[in-house]
């Protein structure tokens, strides 16, 4: 049965309009929308500029440094924390030193050997 909100009186449940006084009756127990569990994006960690500026010059400091930020990059590029572009911009710096070290090792695998017979040459 429903129970109408205007009136009072109660009729069919079937029914959406109160028979009685024309009332458009809503569910008598309305049905509770869940909403989807949105899922909460984590707070991140946003870089400020003094970060920035720290996190841009460990690279420049000498041979520490460098592996240092290797390591960095490791775990920011994997720290869910972290804003998405950092870690892609992480990423992106791994990727880079990969390919300016694998040049490097195809350079010195390529040219080196050119050079040395070049140098044997004479
Ligand atoms: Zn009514």
């Amino acid at each position: 049965m429903k129970v109408c909100p205007s009136c009072r009186s109660s009729f069919d449940k079937s029914l959406a309009i109160c028979p009685y006084c024309g009332t458009i009756v809503q569910d008598s127990q309305p049905m509770v929308y869940q909403q989807p569990a949105v899922p909460q994006p984590e707070p991140k960690d946003s870089v400020s500029v003094g970060g920035w500026i720290g996190r841009s010059l460990i690279p420049y400091s000498p041979l520490v440094g460098g592996i240092v930020y290797l390591i960095m990059l490791f775990i920011w590029s994997g720290d869910k924390k972290k804003e998405d572009t950092f870690r892609n911009w992480a990423k992106a710096q791994l990727i880079m030193m990969a390919v300016i070290i694998v040049l490097t090792i195809l350079g010195v695998v390529l040219f080196g050997s050119a050079f040395s017979d070049l140098l044997n040459s004479f």
